[in-house]
């Protein structure tokens, strides 16, 4: 029997399986490879690896995982994860069963974008989601915010800091009220709330945007708001309580409501999701993981 499981191997996941295999834990870390922040170039914000390629900051994390012998890492995704008494199951997608004392989920989200001709071509090269994880290198560049949501003043606020040339685009949505649009356009920035025709540009270089009456704005790069949704709906259906963003809710070591379980990153944060907070909520579930093992041998 395994002491534990870990399903996803991005920050959270990785970090789970570091601080397991320092603890001399039996663990397999279970990942389908196909994270969030795969389209993006460099990765910001985490001290000594700010500007890591994604692929690079995984290639070295698997190297320090591989030093702790009790610890597998396989490619693999799992497709359904229950529990019967205090054991839990997991079934991989070629139908093998996995069984565990303890599981971590680190599945992360995945983002639903506002439905705009060619958004995807530009994501991730001059089109962002976080201002903290991008915002230096588009700075003072003409810039715009696309968002549908009521969190376009928020982000249209918070990119400002990085260039005063910035349009507001919602898509067709009327998100904001006249005094919001007020306050906006004291700044110079402007609300365009048409329809997004398409985007235009080279190679993922945002050159303009075009509205659905023709209106042409030339631009340089910007900002995002996707929704966000679970990658799985493992929490969900094994019953964990989630907080209002809809990630699972945990303790200060990733405990969820449901005993032996466990949660860590963008899965149980959603916002700020940051790859240091990630791997901060992996190394603290595992610390979570390993306690309670610990505690169950003299129980
Ligand atoms: C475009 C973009 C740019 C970003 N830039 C930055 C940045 O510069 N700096 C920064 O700090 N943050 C950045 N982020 C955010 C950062 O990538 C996330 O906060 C971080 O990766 C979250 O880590 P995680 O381990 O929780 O989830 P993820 O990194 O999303 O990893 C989840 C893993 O679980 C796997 N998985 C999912 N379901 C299953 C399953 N059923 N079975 C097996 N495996 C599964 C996935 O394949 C994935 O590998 C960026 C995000 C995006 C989208």
């Amino acid at each position: 029997m395994l002491d534990c499981v870990i399903v996803g191997g991005g920050p959270a996941g990785l970090n789970a399986a570091l601080v397991l295999g320092r603890a001399r834990r039996r663990v397999i870390l279970f990942d389908n490879n196909s994270p969030r922040n795969a389209v993006t170039q460099e990765s910001h914000g985490f001290i000594t690896r700010d500007g890591i390629k994604p692929k690079e900051f995984r290639e070295i994390a698997h190297q320090d995982i591989a030093k702790y012998p009790s610890v597998r890492v396989r490619n693999e995704k799992i497709t359904d994860v229950k529990k019967t008494g205090n054991i839990f199951e997991l079934v991989t997608e070629k139908g093998e069963s996995i069984n565990a004392k303890k599981v971590v989920l680190a599945t992360g989200l995945k983002e639903i974008h506002p439905s705009i001709e060619k958004i995807m071509d530009f994501y991730g090269k001059s089109l962002f989601s976080c201002p903290y994880c991008d915002g230096w290198e588009l700075k003072d560049l003409p810039l715009m915010v696309i968002s549908e949501s009521p969190s376009a003043i928020h982000m249209a606020k918070i990119v400002y800091n990085w260039s005063k040339d910035l349009i507001v685009c919602t898509n067709g949505k009327k998100t904001f009220g006249p005094e919001q649009k007020d306050m906006l356009q004291k700044k110079g920035i402007k609300v365009y709330e048409q329809n997004i025709k398409s985007l235009v540009g080279r190679n993922g270089d945002l050159e303009a945007v075009i509205f659905e009456d023709d209106e042409e704005v030339k631009r340089k790069g910007g900002f995002v708001t996707p929704e966000w949704i679970q990658a799985t709906t493992f929490g969900y259906s094994l019953g964990c309580e989630t907080h209002e963003l809809g990630g699972i809710k945990t303790d200060q070591f990733g405990r969820t409501n449901i005993e032996g379980l466990y949660a860590a990153g963008d899965t149980s944060v959603i916002a700020p999701s940051q790859v240091i907070i990630a791997a901060a909520e992996g190394n603290r579930a595992a610390i979570g993981v390993n306690t309670d093992l610990s505690q169950e041998v003299f129980n």
